[in-house]
């Protein structure tokens, strides 16, 4: 059933006719009506109404549109149905809802699939070299045996069940309201058509699509960094009538054992002991490269613990740049363990070493107290106690409750 049949009436035919029989017969009457043959008012607007008809009905797609929705249902024609674009009448017919989440591009009603993420986990060695890696996925593509049609072409047929639009509604009584449920059609799984048991494409079954293993070559290029996108355009899903999504490869830098990463900088910890710290020598900075780098402490330069230098120009490729950024190197001084010497060569180092800060004097006023000096560990398997003395400090004691007496003098 169409809504309306004026465009047919205009070319003489029913709505049932071929695209051949549209055709025909619009030949045969644009030749007679044509300005050309006659100078007649009537036939110049009767010739308006001709190509008009013809422009609509000649295209399937505006042909479906007015079939269902009468001339309003055209944007631009009879102009545009109250609060609903032809894209959105489009979106209807051809599987709006099927294939959800997709976007549009621009203007164009070119629907657009659903971009794929995938995480790719790089070292810091393959971010500072650059390297080529393949990553292999499996995807969805337009069948080969039936161009994505599910059959041979013209075996879809719309489906009864929901009139083609891929939806069914259903009401249902839930005491004085009526709901009205809106669901994807059982009859089509949603696709508004249907093809016989017989004529279902053998390669795809009529799903249209077949998965394919895909391998890409991911280019990561040097002084990437974590959270960058390597994007391969229309390679995600196909699916059809939608233009494809993109494959979106996500940088994701895996942890190093002796760099961290900040910005273009890298930053290392290195020990030396303090023989080094104080009268220079060298050491070595094993690179993402596998390079040494032979790095010189002159003597007398004095590393203090916890101290930053940096080797210019050693850190990470600056990514389409063509400098490096700096090696950060974070001193870690090892000092000699407990009683490492004699006496003598500790004389020997108060003679050497710059000399010792004086403490300053305590007046004679101020109650000195002799403590020791022991390691954490030990300090805290020791008693407590001295706290309850504490408390009485000042007094006889005879305030204190019973049982505790502190006895001083
Ligand atoms: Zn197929
Ligand atoms: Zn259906």
């Amino acid at each position: 059933m169409v809504k309306d049949t004026k465009l047919y009436d205009y070319l003489g035919v029913p709505p049932t006719a071929t695209d051949a029989e549209i055709k025909k017969s619009y030949r045969k009457l644009a030749l007679k009506y044509h300005p050309d043959k006659s100078k007649d008012a009537k036939d110049a607007e009767k010739f308006k109404e001709i190509s008009h008809a013809y422009d609509i009905l000649s295209d399937s797609q505006k042909r479906e549109v007015y079939d269902r929705y009468g001339e309003e249902g055209l944007s631009g024609e009879g102009g545009m149905g109250p609060g609903m674009s032809a894209e959105d009448l489009f979106s209807q017919f051809f599987g709006g809802s099927v294939f959800g989440g997709g976007s549009r591009r621009g203007n164009q009603s070119v629907r657009k699939g659903r971009d794929m993420a995938h995480a790719l986990k790089v070292s810091l060695e393959d971010l500072y070299k650059g390297k080529t890696t393949k990553l292999q996925l499996t995807k969805s593509v337009i069948c080969s045996g039936c161009q994505g049609r599910g059959g041979k072409s013209g075996v879809n047929t719309t489906c009864h069940t929901c009139s083609g639009t891929g939806m069914k509604i259903t009401m249902r009584q839930l005491g004085p309201m009526v709901q009205q449920i809106q669901q994807q059609c059982p009859a089509c799984n949603g696709e508004g058509e249907i093809i016989n048991e017989k004529d279902k494409c053998k390669k795809c079954k009529a799903r249209k699509t077949l998965n394919e293993v895909k391998q890409l070559e991911v280019h990561i290029e040097k002084g990437m960094k974590d959270g960058q996108k390597i994007v391969f355009k229309g390679e995600a899903d196909q699916s059809p009538g939608i233009e494809p999504g993109d494959i979106i490869i996500v940088i994701e830098e895996k942890k190093h054992d002796t760099f961290k990463r900040r910005g273009d900088n890298l930053i290392t910890d290195v020990k030396i002991n303090l023989v080094t710290a104080l009268a220079g020598g060298n050491f070595h900075v094993k690179h993402l490269d596998n390079r040494v780098l032979n790095v010189e402490i002159l003597p007398g330069e004095v590393i203090k613990p916890g101290e930053m230098k940096t080797i210019s120009g050693e850190g990470m490729p600056s990514h389409r740049h063509h400098n490096n950024g700096d090696l950060l190197v974070n001193f870690i001084i090892e000092f000699p363990q407990q009683n490492w010497t004699t006496p003598e060569t500790i004389l020997a180092l108060r003679s050497i070493l710059p000399p010792a800060i004086p403490v300053s004097p305590i007046p004679d006023d101020v109650l000195v107290e002799e403590v020791v000096l022991s390691s954490l560990e030990s300090s805290n398997n020791q008693g407590h106690g001295h706290h309850d003395v504490d408390m009485d400090d000042d007094e006889d004691g005879s305030h204190g409750p019973a049982g505790v007496q502190c006895t001083q003098q």
